[in-house]
């Protein structure tokens, strides 16, 4: 028996994201440029080793398991990942889950519920077709609805994730929360980080904070907070009208790190113990050089025992600061 993973501030890691890819089918404008340069791909973790690691993992108590990228459902042979990680349900892993663009999701949503995922989440940062070509520059909008109608015939359930976006989806707020609810969805608001080089694009002219968003919900929803609480950086609220959940998260007006319970891989094996920091461990290495699980495991605990306690963005001072410089891509928000 291992001992769990606890960090010097006393929170249990349970929860594992992995991004799977750095690559994927949009260019979201707060997300990436258009001109990305990705990794080659004899650099990334075969699935075998995604595999491993993520098993490794969950041997030391994590019970959540997360796929993300880039977009996770544009990597080759995905599924096979997805079925060894489904193998893992029930021995040791709670609950298997991942956050798409939804762009893919009529091809896999059936073959991932019956892999035991029962949730995901989609991104989606507006209803408007026009807007949504600009956010995503590559994205269809049509395929996306197509995708969030296959996860729902799948049976999945669906949490909506939007980037809250001064003048771009700022005033679609109330629209996209009653549609979300609408359809039986729960919906999370995000404001957006200061993570990777965007081109030409502003992180202090693209954020909207989540302050002003609520008191644009307050205009037409009466709110009413939940206990609910995944251990995550979201808080969620109820609206009295719709019965529906919507979530805030807030990394730059309120930040939640006290009860951080997670750490992230990289497609290409950089552990990341704060989404916001810099402080990485390699677990490529462990991985390659040795058959056996024993260096990974140390090299996991002592990693560990470096989160640090959160994060530093910082947008109040009309400057960006606590700048990460890889993209949300590479760690998978
Ligand atoms: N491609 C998938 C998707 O879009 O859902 C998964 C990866 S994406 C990096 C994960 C989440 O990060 C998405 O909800 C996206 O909107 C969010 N995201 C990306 N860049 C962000 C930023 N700079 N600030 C806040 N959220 C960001
Ligand atoms: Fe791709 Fe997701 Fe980033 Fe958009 S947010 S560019 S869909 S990885």
């Amino acid at each position: 028996m291992n001992a769990p993973l606890i960090d010097p501030f006393n929170r249990p890691i349970t929860y594992l994201r992995v991004s799977v890819t750095d690559r994927c089918d949009f260019r979201c404008i707060y997300c990436m440029s258009e001109n990305m340069t990705f990794l080659p791909k004899k650099e990334l973790l075969t699935l075998e080793e995604l595999e491993r690691v993520s098993g490794a993992f969950i041997d030391l108590g994590v019970k959540k398991l997360r796929i993300t990228g880039g977009e996770p459902l544009v990597r080759r042979d995905i599924m096979k990942y997805f079925e060894a990680m489904g193998r893992r349900l029930g021995k040791g892993l709670d609950e298997l889950t991942l956050t798409t663009n939804g762009s893919q999701l009529r091809r896999f949503a059936k073959q991932l519920a019956d892999i035991g995922v029962k949730r995901v989440n989609i991104s989606l940062d507006t209803l408007d077709e026009k807007k949504f070509a600009d956010i995503t520059r590559w994205g269809r909008f049509s395929q996306v609805m197509d995708g969030v109608d296959a996860a729902q015939e799948a049976g999945l359930a669906v949490k909506i994730n939007a980037v809250a976006l001064k003048g771009v989806n700022d005033n679609e707020i109330v629209k996209m929360i009653d549609w979300s609810h609408a359809r039986g969805m729960d919906i999370t608001f995000i404001e957006v980080m200061p993570m990777g080089d965007i081109g030409n694009e502003n992180r202090l002219d693209q954020y909207y904070s989540l302050n002003q968003v609520r008191r644009d919900i307050g205009t037409k929803h009466t709110l009413t907070s939940l206990p609910l609480n995944t251990g995550g950086p979201a808080r969620y609220m109820r609206s009295e009208e719709t019965g529906g959940r919507i979530g805030f998260i807030t990394p730059l007006t309120h930040n939640f790190c006290e009860g951080c319970n997670r750490v992230r891989i990289t497609c290409t094996g950089q552990l990341y113990m704060c989404l916001g920091q810099d402080d990485d461990a390699d677990l490529l290495a462990p991985l390659r050089e040795h058959e056996g699980n024993e260096k990974l495991i140390e090299t996991i605990y002592e990693a560990i025992a470096r989160k640090p306690k959160g994060h530093d963005f910082d947008y109040s001072r009309q400057k960006v600061a606590g700048e990460m410089g890889r993209h949300m891509s590479t760690t998978g928000g």
